[in-house]
C-alpha cells in the first residue's frame, strides 16, 4: 500500500542540519505515525513521501519555504529585563509563551543583558534547511475517528 492523502504512515526517520548534525531522530522502537495530507509534518517531507512503501528508503532535502518558513527579524526583539517577574531565573534557551498580534507565539530568551533580554518568536527551524533521511515502515487506511480528528491515534484509538 503507498502512502497518499487520508492514509496514515508510520517512518523511521533522522532530522539534520547542513553540518550533518543531528536535530532529531526517532527512536527505533518508536517510530512517527502521522495523517498523510493533514500537514502533521513539514510539508516538504509529505511531499517527498507520497507514493512511497513500506521497506522504502529515501533522502531529501527540505527547503525553508517548504519547512518552518524563514526567519522573521521583526520577531526577535528586546525586552526590558524589568518586565520579568522580579528573581526569575532568565537565561539564554528559556522558552516561555507570550501575547503575539495573531495569538499566543512561543517565544525564546536567546541573550540576557544587565538593563535588557532578547526574545526571538521565530520557530527554532525556521530559516533552517532541513535534511530527512526516512525509512517507512507500514502505510494502513485510518480509522473513520483519525480521519475526522485529521491526526493519529495510539494503538487500541488512545488519544494524544
Ligand atoms: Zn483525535
Amino acid at each position: 500500500m503507498e502512502i497518499m492523502d487520508g492514509r496514515v504512515a508510520t517512518i523511521h526517520y533522522t532530522l539534520t542540519d547542513d553540518d550533518g548534525i543531528v536535530i532529531d531522530k526517532s527512536a527505533p522502537d518508536a517510530p512517527l505515525s502521522y495523517l498523510h495530507g493533514a500537514g502533521n509534518i513539514v510539508p516538504g517531507l509529505e511531499q517527498a513521501l507520497t507514493g512511497k512503501q513500506p521497506g522504502d528508503t529515501l533522502t531529501t532535502e527540505v527547503p525553508p519555504e517548504l519547512a518552518y518558513g524563514p526567519r522573521h527579524g521583526q520577531l526577535v526583539q528586546q525586552v526590558a529585563r524589568a518586565a520579568f517577574p522580579e528573581g526569575a531565573d532568565i537565561s539564554p534557551g528559556m522558552q516561555f509563551e507570550a501575547q503575539g498580534d495573531r495569538g499566543p507565539l512561543v517565544v525564546m530568551v536567546t541573550e540576557v543583558g544587565e538593563a535588557e533580554v532578547t526574545i526571538d518568536g521565530n520557530h527554532p527551524l525556521a530559516g533552517r534547511t532541513l535534511h530527512f533521511a526516512v525509512e517507512v515502515a507500514d502505510v494502513r487506511e485510518p480509522t473513520a475517528d483519525e480521519l475526522s480528528h485529521g491526526h493519529v491515534h495510539g494503538p487500541g484509538g488512545a488519544h494524544h
